[in-house]
């Protein structure tokens, strides 16, 4: 067991909002955070469109998906369980259907960095999560066991990123801003590689390159994040808003 700071629950809230601003999250998807490295719990919404989410909504659940309150959850609380349970580095998971993302799960064109803010990608094509190799190919594609999320987890390995075929992708990061921003780069990435292979054959970032980029600007992410969250505050419950500093 463990608690959400009021800091903590009203980053988590602020996040289900600032996805859904940033066209990450629509009626469907989801943002978890755990309390410490390791930890054997995470916190996520209960079943809710992700713009509606407030504090009163997030619930603990355990790696194996379950929580102690009767509300209902989300189908795919697994990605989070068992990418929790691989990763104790991992403190956020976003799971999304972002657009410009998917077309990338079911075509052989790797989603690669193509812009610098988005060299946390790396230098190699993004591993794309094929669920009939453990489903079979009569599956409703959704991640709605411990076995399949664990599948997943093993296919996500070490990356920020993986896709899911036909379905969308999970983004991780050491904190739930860092979780936010590649979610939300990687959505914007997406769209600069697609445009740029319809105007010919896209340079990528080398790997060297995008080691420097992300070195050069992982530190910035909070300023984007204090600037998304700006914008999504008058949409939040003045109850569910971070208290000032030395007000928790
Ligand atoms: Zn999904």
């Amino acid at each position: 067991m463990t608690t959400l700071t009021t800091t903590q629950a009203a980053d988590l809230v602020a996040a289900n909002r600032i996805l859904v601003r940033q066209g990450v999250l629509d009626a469907f998807g989801h943002v978890s955070a755990r309390t410490a490295p390791g930890a054997d719990t995470f916190w996520l919404s209960r079943n809710l469109a992700p713009g509606s989410v407030t504090a009163s909504d997030l619930l603990e659940h355990d790696l194996d998906g379950h929580t102690r309150d009767p509300r209902r959850t989300y189908l795919e609380r697994f990605i989070h369980a068992e990418i929790y349970r691989r990763r104790p580095d991992v403190m956020a998971v976003v799971h999304s259907h972002s657009p410009s993302v998917v077309p990338f799960s079911v075509v052989g064109t790797g989603l690669r960095p193509v812009l610098h803010m988005a060299g946390f990608l790396g230098g190699r094509a993004i591993p794309v999560f094929e669920i009939s190799d453990v489903a079979g190919d009569a599956s409703d594609l959704l991640i709605t066991s411990s076995p399949l999320g664990a599948a997943l987890a093993g296919t996500l390995g070490d990356s920020p990123v993986a896709l899911m075929r036909g379905h969308g992708s999970v983004a991780v990061g050491g904190s739930l801003q860092e979780a936010v921003y590649r979610a939300v780069y990687t959505e914007a990435n997406a769209h600069a590689q697609a445009t740029a292979l319809a105007l010919g054959q896209p340079r990528y970032l080398s790997a060297g390159e995008a080691a420097a980029a992300n070195a050069t600007i992982s530190g910035q992410a909070v300023r984007a994040w204090d600037v998304w969250h700006e914008q999504v505050r008058p949409d939040i419950p003045a109850g569910d808003l971070a208290p000032g500093p030395g007000q928790e």
